[in-house]
């Protein structure tokens, strides 16, 4: 098991903590920041599914509103034991400031079950799906709310979500949902989004940095969707990716590991485990592995106090949403390393989810190339505001992703004005 922050580290606090730094920087007036720091709607709901065994459980589900200030709110939805009502506002509350670092017309919000799909079958997962939608429906639709996938959430959910508010409406509706499979409107790239965005934005630090990216060592913990993409493409970038971790294991090969082969192994067996050519070691011997780019890609909190020192890189991409703590960011920045943090590093799904969107709505599809090239803009554009703050404010990238975030829904609801 990987090392976990102490049980007093909430990721909501986190978001907080994040927000008053910024909003301090900004020099936010106070009655602004009533306005944008909490969420919007939160609503917590009670899912029973019909068991395979006859039985009735009873999971509980959470769908949060943070803002939707700059458009409907957007989010996706996390299925995992460990999802509680304070991860999903925290989640929430990043997805706000991420669509605004990236800049796309959308708000925050997140969804969340706490259950655990890994020991449910596929019939269990479609009724908690429809039964948790039907529950979300007030909150949901392609003007108002629009959920995507999450940790351990898929395309195959997503249709289910979709067929579901559409049942109700009596037509389909496929801009309620993103992250959808391509024949239903989903979008070319989306799959791909997150790593892809990740990617482009560890090109940037690179050269910025004055890192060639040819036979930088990498290091990536969780490789799911986003880990194991952008482990891919930094492979075909002739990065070598020596280390690699999932829930259960964590290997590594000085040499590199084969990636395309440990993306084959891991969808045959939905484990890195038994992987050959490579050694298995520890997850805190993962995270101290030396490397130019380390890529957390699985949960919050996994950098903390604790193994921060440790850590023995020169960049740390968070792909994941909230992998570093406050401590451990003070540390990471004492040992100069540079950090691109999670709403900007991660924010290549939702701006692929966004122009999903879009083709649904103007019901008109575009080619993968132009996905790609259209995100490759808006990561490298963002990228570049981004370090702007840092070097004109000699602010840390963290602080200076979340300036631009804040300060854009400031700017928005300050010329919104209060309703009533
Ligand atoms: P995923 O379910 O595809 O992958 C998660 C991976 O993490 C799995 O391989 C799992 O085995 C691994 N994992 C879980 N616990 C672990 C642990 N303790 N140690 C090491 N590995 C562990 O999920 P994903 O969509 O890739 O999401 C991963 C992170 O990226 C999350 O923080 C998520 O919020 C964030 N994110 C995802 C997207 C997206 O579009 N998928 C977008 C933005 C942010």
């Amino acid at each position: 098991m990987l090392p976990t922050a102490t049980p007093e580290t909430n990721a909501y606090e986190v978001a907080l903590e994040n927000f008053d730094l910024a909003a301090n920087a900004l020099e936010l007036e106070e009655n602004v920041r009533a306005m944008i720091k909490y969420p919007e709607r939160i609503l917590c709901v009670s899912v029973p599914v019909r068991m395979d065994n006859g039985h009735i459980f009873r999971y509980e589900g959470y769908r949060v509103q943070h803002s939707t200030t700059r458009g409907p709110a957007k989010g996706g939805i996390r299925y995992h034991p460990n999802v509680t009502v304070d991860e999903v506002k925290a989640l929430a509350t990043w997805m706000t400031w991420k669509c605004a670092v990236v800049n796309i017309p959308f708000g925050g919000g997140k969804g969340g079950v706490t259950c655990n799909p890994k020991e449910m079958s596929i019939g269990e997962i479609e009724r908690l799906t429809r039964r948790y939608a039907s529950a979300i429906l007030p909150l949901i639709g392609p003007e108002q709310d629009i959920p995507a996938p999450d940790v351990y959430t898929t395309p195959q959910i997503m249709a289910w979500i979709m067929d579901t508010y559409s049942m109700t409406k009596g037509y389909p509706v496929p801009g309620v949902v993103t992250g959808k499979p391509i024949c239903l409107g989903g979008s070319l790239g989306r799959n791909e989004a997150t790593g892809r965005g990740v990617f482009y934005t560890v090109l940037s630090s690179c050269e910025q940095l004055g890192i060639p990216v040819k036979e930088a060592r990498v290091v990536v913990q969780g490789f799911g969707n986003a880990g194991s993409i952008a482990a891919h493409l930094l492979d075909s970038a002739q990065a070598v990716v020596i280390g690699a971790s999932d829930s259960r294991i964590a290997i590594y090969n000085r040499h590199g590991l084969d990636i395309p082969k440990l993306i084959t192994h891991k969808e045959r067996t939905g484990s890195l485990k038994g992987f050959p050519a490579a050694e298995e070691i520890t997850p805190e011997e993962l995270l101290s592995l030396e490397c130019e780019i380390l890529i957390p890609a699985a949960l919050e909190n996994t950098i903390i106090e604790a193994n921060a020192h440790t850590i023995r890189t020169r960049i740390v991409a968070e792909a994941a949403n909230g992998p570093v703590t406050p401590e451990a960011d003070r540390i990471l920045d004492r040992k100069g390393v540079f950090l691109i943090p999670d709403i900007l590093c991660n924010a290549g799904g939702v701006t692929v989810s966004y122009f999903e969107w879009v083709q649904d709505e103007q019901h008109l599809f575009w080619d993968a190339q132009d996905v790609y090239n259209r995100l490759e803009r808006v990561m490298k554009t963002s990228f570049n505001e981004v370090f702007k703050i840092h070097v004109d404010h000699k602010v840390n990238m963290r602080l200076a992703a979340n300036m631009l975030g804040v300060g854009r829904v400031a700017e928005a609801v300050k010329l919104r004005g209060l309703y009533p």
